[in-house]
């Protein structure tokens, strides 16, 4: 069994629920035990600020997947959430990144972990520190990594 992170993210739709149902799937694979879901968070776009704002969670889990298979999971959650949202909404209603596997690392375009832009998103770190606060990332605890970011709003949802 491997402990790995995942990022999850939406902007449309009825965001909550998207990020609830992406959980449900999760948490029904056979090979996937959910270890922790970090509190919601309203996060402000990054890079195309006139689409709407996101709700951000972190989850840790516990998985007999690899991580090729892992990716391929949380793909096809995207692709049942986007099926849904082809009907209704027309753009993505959820991302599923993969952030940390293990002490695995991959380079390439179908798979790069650790996550390449993770430790430039406040809204990445913000909920992965609340349920792993002691993780170090190149040497620095989350907590430093943030303190030098001009971080966008991340807002912890009550
Ligand atoms: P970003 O990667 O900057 O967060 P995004 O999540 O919006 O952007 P997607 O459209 O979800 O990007 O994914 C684009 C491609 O990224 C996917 O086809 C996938 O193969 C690849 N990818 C590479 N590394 C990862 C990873 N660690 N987790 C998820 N997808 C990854
Ligand atoms: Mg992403
Ligand atoms: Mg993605």
């Amino acid at each position: 069994m491997a402990k790995a992170f995942l990022g999850l993210g939406s902007n449309l739709g009825d965001k909550r629920a998207n990020l609830e149902e992406a959980l449900k799937k999760l948490k029904n694979h056979p090979r996937i035990e959910i270890l922790k879901v970090s509190s919601f968070y309203e996060t402000e776009p990054v890079g195309f600020i006139e689409q709407d704002w996101f709700l951000n969670i972190a989850v840790k889990i516990d998985t007999s997947l690899t991580p090729l298979e892992l990716l391929e999971f949380c793909q096809s959650i995207e692709r049942d959430l986007l099926r849904k949202r082809e009907i209704r909404w027309g753009p993505r209603t959820i991302d599923l990144d993969i952030l940390l596997y293990e002490n695995f690392t991959s380079q390439s375009e179908k798979l790069t972990i650790p996550h390449p832009r993770m430790k430039e998103r406040a809204f990445v770190l913000v909920p992965l520190e609340e349920i792993e606060p002691d993780l170090v990332l190149d040497g620095l605890k989350i907590s430093q990594i943030l303190a030098k970011l001009n971080g966008e709003k991340v807002k912890k949802v009550e």
